[in-house]
């Protein structure tokens, strides 16, 4: 499940109530402020190009018909076609999908890529709908949206909720309507039909680059170094199997029930991820610690990689991680960010540590255009190389200009969008 977190109750606001468009908007400002991006610009990308809202009606299979609401939220299009997951959700709102948005604009630009941001989804909890439902449910909405997506206007992805398989009905929702086959128009399906190898374990992989990258920038060696990991789904679990293979220690992993330490390191491998066996982290475990334990524990690396929103203003003092590489999105508060500033924690951003999905996910697209699949090692060579040079331009920033990962992430990111806006111009 390419990015199916169909089992979690993830929010990108649970605890603090910070809603993603206010974080959004407020780190727009604030990066606007520091780094003089043009004020018209900015305004400009506090609001989202479009937002669709559709009706999606479907026949259950009890013959009775329910009515769902679906939106794609679509943020900015100066560097390309917009580019963003599809989440089917019982907290889907407009606002959140524009939220959202803004941060795939910004993810896509930090990284290169040639896509602008976009979100959507339906209001459904998906639990609740049998597969037969799901595919109604997912070619209906895939013909109501239909006007505004496309491989040159805008391509989804799977996000929580959705999955491989929703990608290839969308897929071919979208193909029988216009005519013919368009692999382009969503990226994350099966590779049987047009999706890429490796485009599952990407956003894991990309965190674990990112953590081998700061390690090394700061002077610790991946070798031994310590490592906790909230969240053992498939940016977590794939982010410490890799480490693991790294040679670092692995000590603590989580799921939604709780977390199991071993300071001498974990067995990563023998542990069975959110995809193979939902909540099998703390199943068998004698000793299970509260995952806000988890993210207080003396280590090397903290990767919070669960949900939003869980180092925040009551527990940033506590931390104790001497880096902290963010693989879930929005998982840090902007005030316990502040606070992990003032106590010299380095902080490297979601946008850019687990973009390797989005990254991917560009090279799913390539593949689609030239009716041609990349081998998985050629795509994680190329991973490889797109993260490191994304990682050394944000590091180029934090070293020049003394300001935070996240600061320096949109420093990159911000200008490329408002030169890409400068350079067109304001239409008509
Ligand atoms: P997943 O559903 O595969 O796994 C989530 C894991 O977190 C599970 O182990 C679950 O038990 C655990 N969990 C759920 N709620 C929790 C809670 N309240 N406290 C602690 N643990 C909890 O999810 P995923 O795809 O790995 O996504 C994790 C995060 O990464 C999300 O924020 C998601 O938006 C983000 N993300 C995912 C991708 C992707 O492609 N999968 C890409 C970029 C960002």
């Amino acid at each position: 499940m390419a990015t199916d977190s169909q089992q979690t109750t993830q929010s990108e606001s649970p605890e603090d109530d910070e809603p993603a468009i206010e974080t959004a908007r407020r780190q727009l400002d604030h990066a606007a402020e520091q780094f003089d991006i043009d004020r018209s610009i900015v305004e400009r990308l506090k609001h989202p190009a479009k937002v669709t809202e559709v009706a999606v009606p479907i026949e259950r299979d009890d013959g009775t018909v329910e009515v769902f609401t679906g939106f794609r939220a679509q943020h900015d299009s100066v560097r390309g076609p917009f580019k963003g997951g599809l989440r089917y959700h019982p907290d889907v709102t407009r606002d959140e999908c524009v939220g959202l948005s803004m941060w795939m604009t910004w993810k896509c630009a930090v990284m290169d890529i040639p896509f602008g941001g976009a979100k959507g989804g339906v209001v459904v909890n998906p639990k609740r709908l049998s597969d037969g439902e799901t595919e109604r449910l997912t070619r209906r909405f895939a013909q109501e949206i239909r006007d505004v997506i496309g491989p040159n206007r805008d391509i989804p992805a799977p996000d929580m909720g959705t999955n491989a398989q929703t990608m290839a009905w969308m897929m071919d929702a979208y193909s029988m309507q216009v005519g013919e086959t368009t692999p382009g128009v969503v990226t994350g399906k099966p590779p049987i039909v047009g999706g890429s190898y490796g485009r599952e374990e990407a956003p894991g992989r990309s965190v674990a680059i990112v953590t081998r990258e700061t390690c090394e920038h700061y002077g610790m060696s991946l070798d031994h170094a310590t490592v906790a990991v909230q969240g053992f789904g498939s940016v977590g679990a794939n982010a410490a199997r890799l480490l693991d293979e790294w040679d670092a220690d692995v000590v603590a992993v989580s799921d939604v029930n709780g977390a199991v330490y071993d300071p001498d390191g974990l067995d990563i491998a023998s542990i069975p991820t959110h995809d193979e066996e939902p909540e099998a982290v703390t199943k068998n475990a004698t000793d299970v610690l509260p995952n806000e334990e988890l993210l207080e524990l003396d280590v090397d690396v903290l990767i919070p990689a669960a949900v939003g929103n869980v180092i925040t203003e009551q527990n940033a003092d506590a931390i104790q991680a001497s880096l902290v590489i963010e693989g879930a999105n929005g998982p840090t508060t902007s005030s316990a960010d502040a606070m992990l500033h003032e106590r010299e924690i380095p902080v490297v951003p979601d946008i850019l540590a687990n973009a390797g999905g989005v990254t991917v996910s560009y090279f799913e697209w390539l593949q689609d255009i030239n009716r041609r699949a990349w081998s998985l090692d050629r795509v994680n060579d190329e991973l490889e190389e797109e993260m490191q040079t994304a990682w050394g331009e944000v590091r180029d920033v934090v070293e020049e200009q003394d300001v935070s990962w996240r600061d320096a992430a949109y420093a990159v990111a911000l200008s490329r969008i408002a030169d890409a806006h400068g350079s067109r111009g304001l239409w008509p």
